[in-house]
């Protein structure tokens, strides 16, 4: 059986008899998946990678209202904890000795709002940090806070969420927290869309034009493999966007360096990343994918 567990002291408890398992000769090594739950596919598919990688995995389900806006979807955001807790148990993903903290927000801020935060630095600033200023700052300060509590030696995030993976990777870089962060390619339904918790809010027309993300993505590909230079290529990409069946909105469209999510150079070549934020109906869709600028 899994074990749920809501608040810290019961975590520690959790955690120390999974230290206690004998590891079979090897070191114990425990992964962390930290989700805002309305669990899909997408998540399971780093629990399912964290189970290769690691004898024990904890799971968090968090919505952290530090990185929510005052206008955003925290109070309706999709909460499902008995749905959560039963696709994590089916398939063997969990296993024995697995953890699921599901904190409240008293459990994690017990003082209310931390004084003290992690700031992204610039890469909060661009692009998701832009269009959400302090967004990867609350996700910063939430992911170290469980990154202590959990004391994982492999933590996974996936590719989906591509600027906040780069700010995790810089800020445990720069911290020197003392554990390894794995990326997860993103999954996506059969038609291209990639998975969301968000998806629930689209309605069947919104989400046929929300087809128009994982398009503009192959428009991209299809122009840089012909040998078209970057401005020409987000061309392509924008105009897949905001075609007639597209996105009502677009925050934004960037072909970034995939580390630094500052935006290439006038003619470069190489791995790039293209990256998108649009509104489908009053729903804010992202997605991204490598494209390989000749
Ligand atoms: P969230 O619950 O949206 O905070 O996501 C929790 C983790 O799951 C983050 O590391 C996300 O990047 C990852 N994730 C969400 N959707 C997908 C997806 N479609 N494919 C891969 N990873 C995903």
């Amino acid at each position: 059986m899994t074990r749920l567990v809501t608040d810290t002291a019961a975590l520690a408890g959790a955690l120390t008899a999974q230290d206690d398992v004998p590891a079979g000769g090897h070191p114990h090594r425990r992964a962390v998946v930290m989700t805002m739950g309305a669990l899909h596919a997408g998540h399971l598919a780093l629990v399912r990678r964290a189970r290769e990688l690691a004898d024990h995995v904890v799971v968090t389900i968090f919505v952290n209202p530090l990185q929510f806006g005052p206008t955003e979807d925290l109070a309706r955001y999709p909460r499902d904890l008995e749905g959560d807790l039963a696709l994590l148990s089916g398939d063997g993903l969990l296993g024995e000795g697995d953890v699921v903290f599901a904190p409240t927000p008293a459990v994690m801020y017990p003082s209310g709002d931390p004084v003290v935060r992690v700031t992204a630095g610039r890469i909060g600033e661009v692009l998701e940090g832009a269009f959400r200023p302090g967004h990867l700052d609350g996700v910063l300060t939430v992911v170290l806070k469980l990154m202590h509590l959990t004391r994982p030696g492999v933590a996974l995030f996936g590719q989906k969420d591509a600027q906040q993976l780069a700010a995790v990777r810089r800020m445990v870089r720069d911290l020197d927290v003392p554990l390894e962060v794995v990326g997860v390619p993103i999954v996506r339904d059969s038609d291209g869309l990639a998975l969301s918790s968000r998806n629930a809010y689209l309605t069947a027309d919104e989400r046929r034009r929300a087809l128009s993300l994982s398009g503009s993505l192959a428009a991209a590909r299809a122009a840089a493999d012909e040998g078209v230079a970057p401005d020409g290529v987000l061309a392509e990409a924008v105009a897949a966007l905001t075609g007639p069946d597209g996105v009502d909105a677009v925050d934004y469209a960037a072909l970034v360096d995939p580390s630094s999510f500052e935006a290439v150079e006038h003619g470069a070549t190489g791995e790039a990343l293209l990256v998108l934020a649009a509104r489908v109906g009053g729903t804010r869709l992202i997605d991204n994918g490598e494209v390989m600028l000749r």
